[in-house]
């Protein structure tokens, strides 16, 4: 066991703060990553306040962070993908149990006992897993991916978590060309979200509340943008798309969006807002729609959006903080005002 600096939190009201935490020395089969960036995700601050109680209850101290790059600085004995020096990238997922059927199936982000990055038991050491608001972490080599060298480490970040929660469900419901495409909600995923269905070749219509990321989300790749707050632009709509993918963070009329879809179109949340959201049985039944939602997504699958970001050249948009200034970043979220992911550089975390 070695000790590396976090910040973490100690309660649900209290700041992110300075911490010591445990790590493991890598056994066979893991390496250890020195952290050289990690994404700003929703999910930090819903679980740092305890948002999700009644699903996820949030264990303290926390230390939250599950959009991690960094330089592979030991690897186990058993370890072949990955030598000292390379660049690994860990998700929201650390393990999983690999035996029940949705690990066979490889869809590990659907097996029942699988660890996640942070709040989850760890297994090794006792209490719970610690994300990567920290200097280092170690993980075994099959939940760790490989970064395209293209790619610029601070903004690929948000690739692991931003990006494979909004490429998958688009994969799954097939969102490419000849399909019109919906994407509520220009924040960290949705940002992403744009850029992806934009290469996969759909017809790209964002949704926004924030009449100023109208020409912002025309560069990400949007083919039109709709001003969610205005009735009319959203009535020349209806009945229209075959897909819209909901990634807003908080509650909202998401009968609104059902009335979009045309006949048999599905909308998925990704966004996981605290509080239940109203359905109206009307909004489904007329035109046979779905109401569906997705999470992240398996390890093959995130090395496949890795590789297809490789390829297309995607990365977030990210705004590079000091680890010290992160409770002025999750107070700046909240207000959706980040363009469009904060990347903690961790170097400021070593320094302190
Ligand atoms: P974010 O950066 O804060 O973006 C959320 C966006 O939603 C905002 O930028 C805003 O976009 C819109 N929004 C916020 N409040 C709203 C409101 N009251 N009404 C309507 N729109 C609102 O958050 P994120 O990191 O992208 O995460 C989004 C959600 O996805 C969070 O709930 C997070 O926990 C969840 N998540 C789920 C998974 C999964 O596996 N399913 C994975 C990661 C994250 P506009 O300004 O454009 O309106
Ligand atoms: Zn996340």
């Amino acid at each position: 066991m070695f000790n590396v600096k976090a910040y973490s939190a100690a309660s649900e009201t209290s700041p992110l703060s300075k911490m010591t935490i445990p790590r493991r020395e890598p056994t066979e089969h893991d390496v250890q990553i020195e952290i050289l960036f990690c994404g700003v995700c929703h999910s930090d601050l819903h679980a740092v306040r305890n948002e999700w109680v009644e699903f996820m209850p949030t264990v303290y101290p926390i230390v939250p962070g599950h959009e991690i790059i960094g330089r592979i600085t030991k690897v186990g004995s058993a370890v072949t993908k990955f030598k000292v020096g390379d660049l690994g990238s860990v998700g929201c997922l650390v393990d999983s149990d690999r035996t029940c059927k949705e690990c066979q199936a490889g869809l590990e982000q659907f097996c029942p006992n699988n660890i996640l990055t942070y709040n989850s038991p760890d297994t090794h050491l006792g209490g719970v897993t610690y994300g990567g608001y920290s200097e280092s972490v170690v993980v075994d080599e099959r939940f760790v991916l490989r970064v395209p060298s293209n790619l610029d480490p601070a903004a690929a970040a948000p690739l692991l978590c931003a990006g494979i929660t909004t490429f998958s469900p688009l994969r799954h419901w097939q969102a490419g060309p000849g399909k019109k495409v919906g994407i509520v909600g220009i924040g960290g995923l949705g940002h992403v979200a744009v850029k992806l269905a934009d290469a996969l070749g759909g017809h790209v219509v964002v949704f926004t509340t924030s009449p100023d990321k109208k020409e912002d989300a025309q560069r990400l790749g949007a083919d039109e943008v709709v001003v969610s707050r205005n009735a009319n632009e959203m009535e020349k709509h209806a009945g229209s798309f075959d897909f819209i993918l909901d990634t807003v963070s908080a509650a909202h009329d998401i009968a609104a969006y059902l009335d979009l879809l045309a006949r048999d179109g599905t909308v998925t949340l990704v966004g996981a807002p605290p509080k239940p959201l109203a359905v109206p049985a009307f909004s489904l039944i007329g035109g046979r729609h779905s109401l569906s939602g997705s999470a992240i997504g398996s390890l093959a699958e995130t090395q496949e959006m890795l590789d297809f970001c490789g390829e297309h050249n995607i990365t977030a948009d990210v705004e590079v903080i000091p680890i010290q200034k992160i409770n002025e970043a999750y107070d700046r979220m909240l207000k959706s005002d980040v363009k469009y992911r904060f990347s903690i550089d961790m170097a400021s975390l070593r320094d302190e």
